[in-house]
């Protein structure tokens, strides 16, 4: 059961769950979210407001608890974001903090308010494992987010994976700033700490400094974060005292990897997953970890990487093909877009990824890119964008860079590097990225760029790039 943990705890101190300047005990949180669940009785579906606050993570468990789908809608979402999210998840309510004075949505969804004074102890059982727990909608990164529905058992399966990898106990405190509406900030950063036990301080807004002083003892990070800690020396170091470090959301850098290493004593572990199947494949607390790799999979999880007939290419960690995964930890479906789920699933059951990968004769897997995006194809050679962002991020006058394939006309695409950084100057720096790489992955195009697209997650939004 989903909240097992939390409906067996008589934990009374006051700073399991820390967030907003706010702290509440285990026994308390339990209290709170019954109020809420008694509220909910027959609200099907329910959005909840995810600004990154004490409210938020009561109006969740409380759903939970009343057996209700929570769809969490970002605080700063645009009139037309929210307007999707509410309509396509055909929520019957929302769920806002006990301060809002609306009296309905603008979308005319009734408010429920998650009153913080109010504590209930009727005890509700916990609802049917094959029952939707979360519609998470995705990150946006390659086209409109699409709705994304998970069970309680799915949900379940992937923290109980994690936990074992990382040796994640109710010793643990966990520090993070993520936002509050996708998997890696409300699956493992809330619900993680609510199965596992083990207690939570979310810091707000992510910055180097709130890590550091948060003395924790595992941290979760997406790479725009951990890049700043490394550029931190002071906060960096004073992460040498915590357990683990982990990345995930998008490819960490390997220059961010190293400085990390070096600063914070600490080898990252990197770990993959998508809305849609949750986390997959990671690094362990026992293992090794290598940077630029996402490690193996999960306990009960499946993978494979296929060619573009659905073959299985060799398991050398060079042929690189689309990753496939299969396992207890996959959604049910995508709302409302049948077209999107036949085109994902394989006739065998799996889910494809989307994601270029390879996998090596142990097991390790490398995240090449996007399919889409990342994979570029020039020459008759195919090229995996990030291995060039990394030859130009070891540039020290490159900050970020993003690389694409622009179309060419004797190549097909070629090679086109976005840079944010100073002092650089463009056939400097396709000296310096031809002298790390093969000639044919040298960018035959440098853009010299104030900032990149990215979204809540700092994932970069490739397809605006080449829009723009
Ligand atoms: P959308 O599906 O709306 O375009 P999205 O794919 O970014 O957005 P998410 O489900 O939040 O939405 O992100 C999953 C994707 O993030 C993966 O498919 C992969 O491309 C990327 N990703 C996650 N972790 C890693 C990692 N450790 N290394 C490289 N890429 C990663
Ligand atoms: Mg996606």
């Amino acid at each position: 059961m989903l909240l097992s943990w939390l409906l067996a705890s008589t934990d009374e101190r006051p700073d399991a769950i820390r967030i907003d300047d706010r702290a509440v005990s285990w026994v308390e949180l339990r209290r709170l979210a019954a109020a809420v669940a008694d509220d909910l009785r027959g609200v099907d579906r329910v959005a909840v407001d995810a600004t990154a606050s004490l409210p938020t993570v009561v109006g969740v468990v409380g759903a939970l608890l009343a057996g209700s789908a929570v769809v969490p809608v970002p605080p700063d979402a645009g009139p037309m974001e929210r307007e999707h999210i509410l309509r396509d998840s055909a929520a019957g309510a929302m769920l806002v903090s006990a301060d809002d004075e609306r009296r309905d949505t603008p979308e005319g969804l009734p408010l429920i308010r998650i009153d913080l004074a109010r504590l209930s102890d009727t005890s509700h059982p916990e609802p049917d494992p094959a029952g939707i727990a979360l519609i998470l909608y995705t990150s946006g990164t390659t086209g409109a987010p699409k709705g994304v529905t998970l069970s309680r058992r799915a949900i379940a399966a992937c923290l109980d994976g994690l936990a074992a990898a990382w040796e994640w106990t109710p010793e643990d405190l966990l520090v993070h700033g993520l936002p509050l509406f996708h998997v890696h900030g409300l699956v493992l950063g809330v619900l993680g700490p609510l199965r596992v036990g083990g207690r939570l301080h979310h810091v707000g807004q992510p910055r180097p400094e709130r890590y550091a002083a948060a003395n924790g003892s595992l941290y979760f990070g997406v790479p725009t974060i951990w890049s700043r800690v490394a550029a931190d020396t002071t906060s960096a170091r004073a992460l040498r005292a915590a357990r683990l470090l982990v990345s995930g959301s998008a490819a960490l850098p390997t220059t961010v990897f190293a400085d990390l290493a070096g600063l914070t004593g600490h080898q990252i572990v990197e770990r993959y997953g998508m809305t849609e199947t949750l986390i997959t494949v990671s690094a362990s607390a026992a293992g090794p970890r290598r940077p630029g790799a996402v490690g193996l999979p999960l306990p009960g999880v499946r993978t494979r990487v296929v060619d573009e007939r659905g073959r299985s290419v060799p398991t050398d960690g060079v042929a690189i093909g689309e990753l496939e995964v299969c396992g207890p930890t996959l959604f049910d479906g995508y709302l409302k877009r049948p077209d999107a789920d036949a085109a994902a699933r394989t006739a065998d059951g799996w889910f494809r990824t989307g994601d270029v990968a390879t996998i090596g004769p142990d097991g390790w897997h490398r995240i090449v890119g996007r399919a889409a995006t990342d994979l570029i194809k020039s020459g008759g050679y195919r090229i995996g964008a990030g291995e060039v962002e990394d030859a130009l991020l070891a540039h020290p006058g490159v900050r970020e860079a993003a690389v694409v394939g622009t179309p060419h006309p004797d190549l097909g695409q070629q090679v086109t590097a976005y840079v944010v950084g100073d002092g650089i100057h463009e056939a400097e720096l396709i000296d310096f990225v031809a002298r790390q790489l093969s000639t044919h992955k040298r960018p035959r195009q440098v853009r010299l760029v104030e900032a990149l697209p990215r979204n809540a997650l700092g994932k970069v939004q490739k397809s605006r790039l080449t829009a723009e």
